[in-house]
């Protein structure tokens, strides 16, 4: 064939192991009738909340089935950024919101808005799987920064430093997924540092911050003199259990809004409207419904805390927020890879390999907390128990 593909779509992502076998291989076993406890993907295991579902029928039914606004309807514009200025302190306008189908199209909507070709854009590792590739996307060269186990997951100003000669951007997440580090202040002043040093644009996926079990979230957007210089990401998919429907936005000043305006005007030609206003409705039941989405979380981190607290071979990485713990294993001699394989055979467990999110999660096995109490307790504690027979 002498028509070839574009390098772009066919480098988007590297190919060959991505570290996702033990989720497929559970997936496979589970459908050959195998029994096989999944705690490998960030999904709730409860569904979009039957009133909020009202609001999108009636709202379809209602006629809102045409071409929405591009930017997004000016009612979910507004109720965003109400809630952000609410939040945050940093006055926000409609005009700062883009609404985007997913934060997934957010991330990728903010790397376009700041990154050209060949540029260098830094994303901390360990990292959501999806960074590298929308980086890559938009024809940027992705280079992670580790943050370490031992400063539990917080990035520091040092390493950002070190990697930022020449970047662009730095993509930051906050509850972080995987790690489920919460970033101190003291965090987020190093990175606003190093952001103002380097002149860097910092996109900030904020899409876990319903889910915070210690501390509080910050947004750096609302530390001094960053607003001009960080785009937010937001999602409904977290908050409200609302993943199916697609619909988040990006954050950010009026200029760079403006301009992902056309980004949005030649990709997606906007997001439904009644899914839009299914969102308004979400948004104004507040933070009341919020919670009660991030409850089985809460209690479940709970749970794992408990039965670690009683062992000594696994240590957890300080779960500080969103669905996840990630698992320090090294003490059984085996790599994130080997554990989560093992685990799956023996135990009929899947757990994620921590490497599958990058070099920074060697030795340790993130677990999504995505099964009903009963069964995480009994996972969680075959878990540790398949731990403490391998270290012998
Ligand atoms: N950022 C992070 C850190 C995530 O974990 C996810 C989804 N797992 C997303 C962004 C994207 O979510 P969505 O597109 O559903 O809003």
């Amino acid at each position: 064939m002498t028509r070839t593909l574009s390098n772009r779509i066919t480098t988007l992502t590297p190919g060959g192991s991505d570290g996702w076998e033990v989720f497929y291989r559970a997936r496979q076993m589970a459908e050959a009738g195998e029994d096989v406890i999944e705690l490998t993907i960030g999904e709730h295991d409860i569904r979009t909340a039957p009133d909020i579902l009202s609001a999108m029928h009636d709202a379809a039914r209602g006629g809102h089935t045409g071409y929405a606004a591009v930017p997004g309807t000016t009612a979910l514009r507004d109720t965003v950024a109400a809630r952000i200025a609410d939040r945050t302190g940093v006055p926000t306008t409609r005009d700062n919101i883009l609404v985007t189908a997913g934060g997934q199209a957010g991330l990728f909507a903010a790397q376009h808005a700041v990154c050209d070709e060949g540029d260098r854009a830094l994303f901390i590792d360990p990292y959501y799987t999806t960074y590298p590739g929308t980086i890559r996307g938009v024809g940027a060269l992705p280079v992670p920064v580790l943050a370490r186990p031992e400063q539990g997951f917080q990035p520091n100003r040092a390493d950002i430093e070190a990697a930022a000669h020449g970047a662009k951007s730095l993509l930051i997440n906050t509850p972080n997924n995987p790690t489920g580090a919460v970033y101190s202040r003291a965090t987020l002043e190093g990175i606003a540092a190093a952001c103002a040093a380097h002149d860097l644009w910092l996109i900030s996926d904020e899409v876990y911050d319903t889910q915070v079990w210690e501390g509080d979230h910050l947004s750096p957007r609302a530390l001094p003199d960053m607003a001009d210089r960080t785009l937010v990401v937001g999602s409904m998919s977290k908050s409200h259990a609302m993943t199916g429907s697609r619909v988040g936005w990006v954050c950010g000043p009026e200029e760079v809004i403006d301009h992902l305006l056309n980004l949005a005007t030649h990709t997606t030609y906007g997001v439904p409207g009644y899914i839009q206003d299914a969102a308004v409705f979400a948004l104004n039941q507040g933070v009341a419904a919020e919670e009660k989405v991030a409850a089985p979380f809460r209690r479940r981190r709970a749970i794992a805390h408990d039965l670690l607290a009683r062992q000594n071979t696994v240590r957890a990485a300080p779960a500080q927020g969103a669905m996840y713990v990630m698992l320090d294993i090294r003490a059984t001699g085996l790599s994130g890879s080997e554990f989560a394989h093992r685990l799956l055979d023996e135990a009929g467990i899947a757990v994620m390999p921590g490497d599958s999110f990058g070099a920074g999660g060697a030795g340790h096995v993130r677990v999504a907390m995505t099964v009903e109490d009963a069964a995480f307790e009994a996972a969680m504690t075959r878990l540790l128990d398949f731990a403490a027979t391998v270290r012998g």
